[in-house]
């Protein structure tokens, strides 16, 4: 199966992608975690990267192509795929589709995670890791006991740059102008595009997730 997982920044795009890859026994290809790596990594790639990342802009298509290619090329994902923010915009879904013709292959479905902005914005902008044991809390839904120091180790928590509200809101304002018209681009070429509500429990999503797929 060669899935694309869709949705706004925080729609759970990353949790549901790894429960559907094991689930399949297939990989979840997620550009926005392999720039992280190449960013921390101080990676070409990843430098060139990182200022975009920060301010919630796209990174050149020029930069995520390539990346993209090797991955869908390698023996990994002979059996599928599921892609998780990539296609960015209509250019990448048009490039996608050209090297997944080169193989043989085609995109067998959308999967579109649909949750409201304000709820985005708590579960994005709400965020905080410890630095030291890398334990992951949320202000609004999973707070720490005491202010923002981890339960763990006591360490004083961190927030990704592009967590800021001001970024989140950019991403989404993002995603609505380039990302999606991608799903006209696939509705238009009869690719199956499934919409499911994101914004209940993990377990109630993966069980809308799996049985929209079968049907
Ligand atoms: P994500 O974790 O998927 O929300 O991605 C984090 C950030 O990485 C995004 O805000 C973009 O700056 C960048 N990014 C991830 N995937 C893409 C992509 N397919 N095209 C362009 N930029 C991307």
């Amino acid at each position: 199966m060669n899935l694309i997982l869709f949705g706004a920044p925080g729609a759970g795009k990353g949790t549901q992608g790894a429960l559907l890859a094991s689930r399949y026994g297939i990989p979840r290809i997620s550009t926005g975690d392999l720039l992280r790596q190449a960013v921390s990594e101080g990676t070409a790639l990843g430098q060139k990267a990182r200022k975009y990342m920060d301010a919630g802009e796209l990174v050149p298509d020029s930069v995520i192509l390539d990346m993209v290619c090797e991955v869908v090329k390698g023996d990994g994902a002979r059996e599928g795929f599921i892609l998780d923010g990539f296609p960015r915009n209509v250019p990448q879904a048009e490039a996608l589709d050209g090297m997944l013709c080169a193989l043989g292959k085609s995109v067998h479905a959308v999967a579109v995670l649909d949750v409201a902005d304000d709820v985005v914005v708590k579960r994005i902008a709400g965020r905080r890791s410890c630095p030291s044991c890398k334990a992951v809390y949320n202000i609004y839904y999973e707070p720490p006991r005491t202010d923002e120091r981890c339960d763990n180790c006591g360490s004083a928590l961190t927030q990704r740059a592009d967590d800021r509200e001001e970024t989140v809101r950019r991403r989404l304002q993002v995603y609505r102008d380039q990302t999606e018209p991608v799903l006209a681009y696939y509705r238009e070429r009869g690719t199956a595009v499934l919409l499911v509500r994101g914004d209940r429990s993990v377990d109630e999503v993966q069980a809308e997730l799996v049985s929209s797929l079968v049907s």
